[in-house]
Parts: structure tokens; C-alpha cells; sequence
């Protein structure tokens, strides 16, 4: 069978979610991930937060730093990493259009049995060009044509089990060229994101696809030492046309749920009860490179309520950060379609669990 982890880089929850809904008929969910893609997909692929994998967690730049830009990443946790579970069950992994992360900084550029692959120009960079990626121009066509070519390829029947992970990088470039006139090249991107999306087969027998965002706009609001929902909230489409077909237990998932629908899938293994409870806390964590380049040092608890239509209205979510050593409480109301309304800062915290959520598992907050 084939897994497809389809990643929309930095692409916020907006109306083009719902067109992506309706091309592909999966599930939608919202997702609390990470700030960043690094640790976003580190959190994804295994199911732990930075924090529970290197002491004080994995800064923006720690990678660079320690093994040298460029060079690739060894871990000493490299085993927790779902692909190897999944290669154990007979999977290849192949990445396209994120070598740098998925080769250097995840690592995987160390295992040949894991493939990294491109179609833009310069290898090594998360951020094509913005011609190739945002304009109707010949760079964007023949871009546009090399991943139409490569959809083509990957979705011919095959009997190889096979993990890819897909990036599309044009909110992410978009967002990160220009942020003034961010709105129009949103547009754009959109625009090309759907195209592509348009030329997938999503009723491919025996596949599983996840398509999904790792992170929001940094520019909208701002993110800085106390993020915002638009940060880390995102969301998901899930289809699965293979068998022991996966169901989301919960309109609101965790990204580090990831593993676990796998597990689920492939041994059988009962999903954690507080996975479908409305009760859940959900944790996550940041690091600003103006900070800490190495370092996280923001942690976030959330909780939900006012649920409608399976979807929360209101999250309570309490952050802490490091270099202040505080918490602050704040609640982000949504209409009934997920849309965030308002963010409020509370005068105090008042929500303990979360607070003791946080103290509980980041052991980098001081008592
Ligand atoms: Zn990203």
C-alpha cells in the first residue's frame, strides 16, 4: 500500500482548507502542532515533543550548530522516528521538495534505504524560488509540470508498500517573501496549491492520505515569546482507502497522534482513551532564534470547549516562557466553522490543570 503525508508548509486554516476538503472527500480536523517545521515534523514522526528527546528540546538552529549547516543530523533517539516502525512493516520512506529537513536535520540522509527527492532547483532549500512556486510563468509551469509528472509516477499501481512525504512550500514562501503584500501572494499560493492538489487521484485503492499543515502564518499575527492559535493550530484532511481504515476519534488531534493512528493500523494497537475525550489537554512547545537559537523555551497547554458540531468553539490555553518565567493565560473563541474570532489575554490564570500540565512534562520550567 501506499502512505501519502501530503505537507502544506505554514498554510493557515482558510477557506481553501474547505476546497481542499472537497477535492480529496476525507475527514477534516484541526491539529495542535508545533510552531516550526522542524520540530512539527519531529513531533509528528515520533509522537514526543523536542523536549522529551533532547534535554531542554531542539531550538531552530541547535541542528546547525552541533553537526554543522549542512551536515547531517545523528540522533541518538534517530529509532523513534515512525519510519522505521513502518520500514519494519515492509515501507520504503521517500520525501520530495524538503531535503534539507528530511535529510540533514531529521536525519534520514544517513539511511540509503530512505530516499530524498526534489524537483526544485536548489536542492538544499526549503524555499524555491518564488517564480517557480507563486507565477504562471514558464519556471512556474515547468515546476508545475515536474510535480504533475511525479504525481503521475508515484500513483501508478504498484505492489511495494511505500511512505511518501510530499511538501508543498508556497505559503511558506510566500509568507516569508514579502510580508507586506503577503495577502496577494497568499492568493497566489493558494491558487497553485489547489492545482496541484487537483491532479492527485485521491480515490487511489490501498493508499492512505494525510494532508495536512504544519504550522501557521509567523507574520499574522506576529509570532513571538507567547504564540497564538494562528501559530499552532492547524489542521488535517485525512482519507484512507486502504483496509483497517483509519477514523480521527476527534475533530481536534495532537500532530504527534500520527504514530499512534499507525500503530492502530498496522498492530492493532488501542489508541489512547483521552484521544476521543473532549477533556483532552494538548501540549506543545516553541523557541524564537532570537531567544534561544538552540533551545525551546515557550510551552503551551490548551483544553477546549463549547463544542459544535464536533468542532470546539473556545480554547483555554495557559503558555509559559522561560526567560520570564511566567505563565499567561489566554482564550481564543471560533465560529462554527473553525474561524478564529478573537484571542484574549485573561488578567490571571485561572485554569491550574493547565498550568500543572506543563510542570509536569517540561522539565525546563523553573519550580
Ligand atoms: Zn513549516
Amino acid at each position: 500500500m501506499k502512505i501519502y503525508c501530503i505537507l502544506l508548509d505554514t498554510m493557515p486554516f482558510c477557506s481553501e482548507v474547505q476546497e481542499i476538503l472537497k477535492i480529496t472527500g476525507g475527514t477534516l480536523a484541526r491539529q495542535v502542532s508545533g510552531c516550526f517545521t522542524n520540530e512539527s515534523l519531529i513531533q509528528m514522526f515520533t509522537g514526543k515533543l523536542t523536549s522529551d528527546l533532547e534535554p531542554n528540546g531542539i531550538g531552530y538552529r541547535l541542528t546547525w550548530n552541533r553537526f554543522g549547516r549542512y551536515q547531517i543530523s545523528i540522533w541518538s533517539w534517530m529509532k523513534e522516528f515512525i519510519q522505521f516502525y513502518l520500514r519494519d512493516k515492509g515501507f520504503n520512506f521517500v520525501s520530495r521538495n524538503h531535503k534539507e529537513i528530511v535529510s540533514t536535520v531529521l536525519g534520514f540522509g544517513n539511511y540509503p534505504e530512505f530516499y530524498t527527492d526534489t524537483s526544485v532547483d536548489r536542492l538544499d532549500m526549503a524555499d524555491p524560488s518564488l517564480k517557480q512556486l507563486l507565477c504562471n510563468n514558464n519556471e512556474g509551469k515547468k515546476f508545475e509540470q515536474e510535480e504533475f509528472d511525479y504525481i503521475d509516477k508515484i500513483q501508478q499501481p504498484s505492489d511495494k508498500n511505500i511512505f511518501h512525504l510530499i511538501s508543498y512550500t508556497h505559503y511558506h514562501s510566500a509568507v516569508h517573501s514579502d510580508i507586506h503584500r503577503q495577502k496577494s501572494k497568499q492568493l497566489a499560493a493558494g491558487n497553485r496549491v489547489l492545482e496541484l492538489l487537483k491532479h492527485w487521484d485521491f480515490s487511489e485503492p490501498d493508499a492512505l492520505f494525510w494532508i495536512f499543515s504544519d504550522h501557521g502564518s509567523w507574520f499574522n499575527p506576529r509570532v513571538d515569546a507567547y504564540p497564538h492559535p494562528q501559530h499552532f493550530y492547524s489542521w488535517v484532511i485525512v482519507k484512507d482507502n486502504s483496509k483497517n481504515s483509519i477514523n480521527l476519534v476527534s475533530k481536534v488531534i495532537d500532530i504527534k497522534d500520527f504514530t499512534s493512528y499507525m500503530k492502530l493500523k498496522f498492530d492493532f494497537i488501542p489508541l489512547p482513551e483521552i484521544f476521543a475525550s473532549k477533556k483532552r489537554i494538548y501540549l506543545t512547545e516553541d523557541g524564537r532564534m532570537a531567544i534561544d537559537e538552540e533551545h525551546m523555551t515557550t510551552a503551551i497547554a490548551c483544553c477546549f470547549e463549547k463544542w459544535k458540531k464536533d468542532f470546539p468553539q473556545q480554547m483555554n490555553y495557559v503558555i509559559y516562557h522561560k526567560p520570564d518565567n511566567c505563565f499567561i493565560q489566554r482564550k481564543a473563541i471560533f465560529d462554527e466553522n473553525s474561524f478564529i474570532t478573537k484571542v484574549e489575554t485573561l488578567s490571571n490564570v485561572i485554569d491550574d490543570s493547565l498550568v500543572n500540565a506543563l510542570i509536569q512534562k517540561f522539565d525546563w520550567i523553573s519550580k
